[in-house]
């Protein structure tokens, strides 16, 4: 490169910074992953930073310190439970600096943008959806000057006559299906022992506290197996012969058999033995389905059980028995680990229903089986939060599997949280009418293991 080229590269990278924003360390983002794709595709110089990846501690001086290393232009994305954080930073960062360009993207403040352009005047665009074409089209319009908005899919932004918000573009949704997650360009991915991959999104079903069914349709669109392999390739060509394992985040991976078979094949076929986990689907399990993950190094399956109550499980349309629910999942042990989550806290649960839940836990315990319960986080666009939103509060006395108690939360996020809870929902909790008698029981109850991925033993 010439020293010319040097230095105008050096100006460019010096334009856009892209930050991923998570509350935990050492994991592959694949959204920053598919991002930098799309912005590696189309030429566009980038600094990547990932908030999180090395424990920072999560107050605002730290974010705010974090954001302002950036350049012209600062593109963030998070998860629901991290967005007050974000927007708290961002407001200060603005203040700050008036001139940089904030651009928001990612599945928190996807179910919320138009709100948030309309609410917060220091957050200049919101890209709804998959940002892999649309965030390299914006930012290479800002980088030229231009401003024809109108042509970007799931961009919301001002204009002169109030809040603009641009439709989806169906090609622009589906880009990522024939994208190869670039995670060598993701800092830290070296170190990562799991990442996360996908053969398939969407979902076939219908349970009513999940956004899939709203928001998705019940279509289930599939990759080309070869771009997953794609994908193995290059993380080993970065780790070299490090061990990892990965987790394929399919919603629906084992409801298309073929597919399963298909992509075991690819596996033997490529000689990658590499150690895999996935999400079952008690349904869809039998004994010849388990020995062909076991025998292609699937080690682990996460089942959704949701709920110990019959009655439970039939409002949330969950498609199966408690009795159906148990012989699945303490079958499948003979061949995996498993991990069986439960969630708690339905807005139309009784204390009956949860001791249901807790008298399945502490079987499922006797058998080996690893254990989550969860507190329901509420989902906009899913049936269930359009029917229960009024009963939404916010409540110390839950411990959240995403985010910190709210009487922990810094002041201004707190602020925040409870100035706007049509955007950070995501803090409040439903409340049955038994909501006292089931948290006098859940401190107990939560003692059971959350998710943590550092226990997996690859
Ligand atoms: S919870 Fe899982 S099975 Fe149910 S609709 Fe959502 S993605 Fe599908």
């Amino acid at each position: 490169m010439s020293t010319a080229q040097s230095v105008k590269r050096k100006r460019i990278d010096n334009n856009l910074t892209l930050i991923h924003f998570q509350n935990y360390p050492l994991s592959t983002n694949l959204g920053a992953a598919y991002l930098a794709y799309g912005l590696d595709k189309a030429r566009i110089p980038f600094r990547l930073k990932i908030f999180g990846q090395y424990g920072f501690r999560i107050n605002l001086g730290n974010i705010y310190r974090f954001f302002a290393d950036s350049g012209k232009i600062i593109a963030v994305g998070c998860m629901s439970h991290m967005l007050p954080y974000v927007i708290a930073g961002l407001e200060r960062l603005k203040r700050a600096f008036p001139d940089k360009i904030v651009i928001l993207g990612g599945i928190g403040p996807t179910e919320v943008a138009e709100d948030i352009i309309r609410e917060f005047p220091f957050i200049d665009f919101v890209i709804k959806g998959c940002g892999i074409e649309p965030l390299p089209q914006l930012v290479g319009m800002l980088l030229k000057g231009e401003n024809t908005f109108h042509s970007i899919g799931g961009l919301v932004y001002r204009n002169g006559s109030g809040i603009i918000s641009n439709n989806r573009h169906k090609t622009s949704s589906r880009a990522i299906l024939n994208a190869v997650a670039a995670f060598h360009l993701v800092p830290g991915a070296t170190q990562c022992r799991y990442f996360d991959l996908f053969t398939s999104a969407g979902c076939c079903y219908q349970c009513t506290f999940c956004q899939s069914p709203v928001v998705g349709g019940r279509d289930i669109v599939f990759r080309d197996i070869d771009r997953v392999i794609d994908e193995l390739r290059l993380i080993i060509k970065m780790k070299g012969n490090k061990r990892f394992g990965f987790f394929l985040t399919d919603e629906s991976f084992v409801v298309n058999r073929k597919r399963v078979y298909a992509f075991c094949r690819a596996l033997r076929q490529n000689r990658l033995n590499i150690p895999w986990s996935c999400y079952g689907r008690v349904d869809r399990m039998d004994e010849g389905l388990l020995r062909t993950l076991a025998e292609n190094g699937c080690q682990e399956l996460l089942y959704g059980c949701e709920s110990g109550s019959e009655r439970v499980l039939k409002k949330i349309k969950k498609g199966f028995s408690v009795a159906d629910m148990m012989k699945v999942v303490v079958l499948s042990k003979k061949y995996v680990k498993v991990i069986a989550s439960f969630i708690c806290l339905y807005p139309f649960e009784t204390k009956e229903d949860f001791l249901e839940t807790l008298s399945c836990i502490v079987y499922l315990e006797t058998k080996g089986i690893r254990v989550q319960l969860h507190p329901l986080a509420p989902i906009k666009n899913s049936l269930l939060f359009q029917e229960y939103k009024k009963s939404l509060f916010l409540t110390s006395k839950v411990k959240s599997t995403f985010h910190p108690l709210i009487n922990r939360v810094p002041v201004q996020c707190r602020r925040l949280v409870k100035r706007y809870p049509d955007i950070f929902y995501f803090y409040y909790s439903y409340r049955p009418k038994d909501f006292e008698a089931i948290t006098r029981l859940l401190p107990e109850a939560l003692k059971i293991n959350y998710y943590d991925a550092s226990r997996v033993e690859l």
